[in-house]
């Protein structure tokens, strides 16, 4: 059984990853999407079951189940499995990004700010994810705060791993996500709670941090019910989707 998706949604969905990445196209029948127009995506629909299960292995568009808060609200978390972003359809990445470790390493650049020297990431150059972190930092070092605590030892960048306990490939693989302070950031599963049970998020991330960042299209764990306080993410399809469903 499935359970449709409202259509304005769904087209909301598909218009959010064209907006977010330019060589992307849907196929005839709009249900699918791709990059070379032969091998297609089907995009899928939210099923009907638990948010546990659909997080192993889903759909294109139940990445788009929960709307990304573009708040700076941390109540939505407290409902378990509200984790807007964390569901990811692993072909769609393989497919915007790479398949091999090699393959990413080769598009890897380290992007650094003179102004905020704690600062450094190693991420991928590929659909200008380099650039836009490089343009974030530079914002922050201009700001006048001082965010140097944050990024004190900060956790990095591209890594080739799955996520602990999964054996899903972390973001980290692609290049497209960093870590800061990972102490201030925090780690849902560091806790001691189970999952779909996590409990209050005791946030010291501040809020001007995350808005700079989410304007250059990376979200934050720290919005999630698994919260992962250190991890920021390339996914400018989730707050363009939450921009479109806004207006
Ligand atoms: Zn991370």
């Amino acid at each position: 059984m499935t359970v449709a998706v409202p259509q304005n949604s769904a087209t909301a969905a598909i218009d959010a990853l064209l907006i977010a990445y330019d060589d992307l196209q849907v196929a005839p029948d709009g249900r699918a999407i791709g990059l070379d127009g032969k091998d297609w995506l089907d995009v899928g629909t939210i099923r009907d079951m638990s948010a546990k299960a659909s997080l192993s292995d889903p759909t294109i568009l139940e990445q788009f189940k929960h709307p990304y808060p573009l708040a700076f609200d941390l109540t939505q978390r407290t409902v378990p499995f509200v984790d807007p972003g964390r569901l990811r359809n692993a072909r769609l990445f393989e497919a915007l990004y790479f398949q091999t470790e090699q393959a990413a390493r080769n598009s890897l650049v380290t992007v650094t700010e003179p102004a905020l020297p704690q600062a450094s990431f190693q991420v991928t150059q590929k659909r200008n994810v380099a650039c836009q972190l490089s343009a974030a930092l530079a914002e922050l070092a201009a700001s006048g705060t001082d965010y140097s605590a944050i990024f004190q030892g900060a956790g990095g960048g591209f890594n080739w791993r799955v996520i602990a306990g999964t054996t899903r490939l972390s973001t980290h693989s692609y290049g497209i996500a960093f870590d800061v302070n990972a102490e201030l950031g925090k780690y849902w599963l560091w806790t001691g709670a189970k999952e779909g049970a996590v409990g209050a998020y005791d946030n010291v991330i501040p809020e001007s941090l995350v808005t700079t960042l989410e304007r250059f299209g990376f979200i934050w764990g720290g919005k999630w019910h698994h919260f992962d306080g250190m991890h920021f993410e390339y996914r400018p399809e989730l707050i363009l989707y939450s921009r479109i469903l806004s207006q």
